[in-house]
């Protein structure tokens, strides 16, 4: 489906069943599958990304649904690039996508190793795998082409003890590493080229992050996948695309081996998103060269990243869920993840006013060294938030973009002789201005009007703007950070020399805002909507006692449009 979609249209895909759904349904009343047990099997290469959360969300919310069970699962077989701070980053991330993670149920692929090594003793027993000692060239030509079937290796008629016995001695280190394999007997001739005899343990001396030097052989992806599936019970295998022309391999591999209950695998789509860096090797290239700050960067599209930034995890499983399960590939948009953070935070967060750019608001017949405190909801769309107290005086901050000496038509905010409304607060009137030797506006004056205090049911005249404030001596400083996509959205993601087209603007810092004094208070992740400008979220990272960092996670307007 598409990825923009109309609310009824939501409503719908979200109570309609998708495909695997009703695999699964079927296989349920056909008495194919007892107990639904499904995976999400990363490998700890890298950080997760969104593309991950489709799985993760998709596999777990399965899980939930059938009221079976969701395992995470290591799939630690390559030790090539594998490391343990992916691990618990990992654990981390599914953790909260998830809410919640029966640690339980997180399993290591590499702790099956021993079970694999029988797995292929059986198969050559079987006479359905051999020791094959052409070179990875040479098995690349036998294998043939699309078009040509593929030629025997003459290492094919081996007898079954030769084979047991080479095999055994690969494992015990007898030979160099790439001089032997053992492979598939299955078809050379086949039309899928999975099929022509793959290899399934490969010699490789490779110290392993669980098992240190224990072995010398590894097994193949294709080989140890669907016996990883095997061992957990799990009963329905979901994994991406590109894996169904191995589905055939994958099902004679647990056939032959005589697993009962063999689980099935379902293809779907990948999630790819719209003018986003997703790909590991560019994130690792912006983040290696400080492009970024790091793999949670809040312009980048890992889970860490998102998080940082100030999305929530419910956020996360509406958009993967808006977004689909099919087997056609299409490409969602970022808006509409935009969209689901500013519905999911609109009734939840508190709304309060904060200045990014302040100039200073001076009352000049408002009693010198006086304050009040006005009670102002904390969320007017759900009163059940509360109210809050908001100290106000003499002297305000305001933002710059709200006030102009020239305006042009149709600006109602604040100018020379315009009346507005400071919000909660009370109407004002410009008498007048100070600027610097540049031009720039230093200070800005106005009369207060004491009967149109909001609340107060005022009703004698009206003004067309409002505007937001903060009072300059209770005012706590704060830095701001203002993000837009790291790619130029003009040129595309990648340029022809397959680097990012950066945009220059991804990040603006505001050093110098000022804040409400009830937000001095917040704690990293916290989150707040401040008034007109967006939603933000205290920075876990470079927030320092007496130090308050915010990073915008999405501004008020939206681009996203729901068609309809
Ligand atoms: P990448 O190369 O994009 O970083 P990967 O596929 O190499 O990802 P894995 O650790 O192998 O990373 O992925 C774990 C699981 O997540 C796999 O089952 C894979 O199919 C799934 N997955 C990866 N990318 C996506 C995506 N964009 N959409 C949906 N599922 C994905
Ligand atoms: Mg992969």
């Amino acid at each position: 489906m598409s990825n923009s979609v109309d609310e009824k249209e939501t409503e719908k895909e979200v109570v309609s069943r998708n495909f695997i759904e009703n695999i699964i349904d079927k296989d349920i009343s056909d008495g194919n599958c007892k107990k639904v047990i499904t995976r999400f099997p990363p490998e700890p290469n890298g950080y997760l990304h969104i593309g991950h959360a489709k799985s993760i969300v998709l596999n777990s919310g399965i899980a939930k649904e059938y009221g079976g069970i969701f395992h995470l699962r290591f799939d630690d077989t390559n030790p090539v690039k594998e490391d343990m701070e992916f691990v618990e980053s990992i654990i981390e991330d599914v953790k909260w996508i998830c809410g919640d993670l029966d640690t339980d149920h997180i399993y290591y692929a590499s702790e099956y190793f021993d079970t694999m090594y029988e797995c292929a003793i059986k198969l050559i027993k079987k006479d359905k795998a051999y020791v094959c000692d052409l070179s990875a060239d040479e098995i690349k030509q036998y294998r043939g082409t699309l078009k040509e079937p593929g030629k025997p290796s003459p290492y094919r008629d081996r007898t079954i003890e030769e084979n047991l016995d080479l095999f055994e001695r690969m494992c015990a280190g007898e030979f160099e590493d790439g001089s032997k394999v053992l492979r598939a007997k299955i078809d050379m001739a086949s039309p899928n080229m999975n099929m022509r005899d793959p290899v399934l343990y490969r010699i490789a001396r490779i110290t392993h992050h669980n098992l240190g030097d224990k072995w010398c052989i590894y097994p193949m992806y294709d080989f140890a996948h669907p016996i990883e599936d095997a061992i957990e019970g799990i009963s329905h295998s979901l994994c991406t695309l590109e894996f169904e022309d191995h589905r055939p391999l994958y099902d004679w591999v647990v056939h032959e081996l005589e697993f009962e209950n063999p689980p099935k695998q379902i293809e779907f789509a990948k999630l790819y998103l719209t003018n986003v860096v997703t790909g590991k090797r560019y994130i690792k290239k912006l983040v290696d060269n400080g492009t970024v700050d790091g793999w949670d960067d809040p312009r980048l599209v890992t889970i860490a990243a998102l998080r940082r930034r100030g999305f929530t995890p419910e956020s996360i499983r509406n958009f993967i869920t808006l977004s689909g399960i099919s087997k056609a590939q299409s490409s969602s948009d970022y808006a509409m993840l935009e969209y689901c953070i500013r519905e999911d935070l609109k009734l939840k967060r508190p709304r309060m006013m904060a200045v990014l750019d302040p100039v200073k608001l001076i009352i000049t017949n408002y009693p010198e060294n006086e304050m009040e405190y006005l009670d102002v909801d904390n969320n007017q769309e759900n009163k059940a938030m509360g109210t809050r107290k908001v100290p106000f005086g003499r002297e305000l901050y305001i933002d710059r973009e709200d006030f102009m000496i020239n305006p042009p038509k149709k600006y109602f905010r604040l100018y020379p002789g315009n009346e507005v409304r400071l919000m909660n607060a009370y109407f004002v009137k410009c008498t007048d201005y100070k600027t610097d030797e540049w031009g720039n506006v230093t200070e800005i004056y106005c009369t207060y009007d004491p009967e149109t205090k909001s609340g107060s049911g005022f009703t004698g005249r009206k003004v067309k703007g409002t505007i937001h404030w903060v009072c300059a001596e209770t005012a706590e400083r704060a830095e701001v950070r203002l993000y837009e996509n790291i790619v130029d959205e003009e040129k595309g993601v990648y340029n022809e020399d397959g680097e990012v087209n950066l945009n220059p603007n991804s990040l603006t810092v505001l050093k110098n805002c000022y804040i409400e004094p009830a937000l001095a208070e917040a704690k990293p992740k916290d989150s707040f909507q401040f008034v007109r400008h967006g939603y933000f979220c205290v920075d876990l990272k470079d927030t320092k006692k007496g130090h308050l960092v915010f990073n915008r996670i999405v501004s008020l307007k939206s681009s996203y449009k729901l068609k309809d």
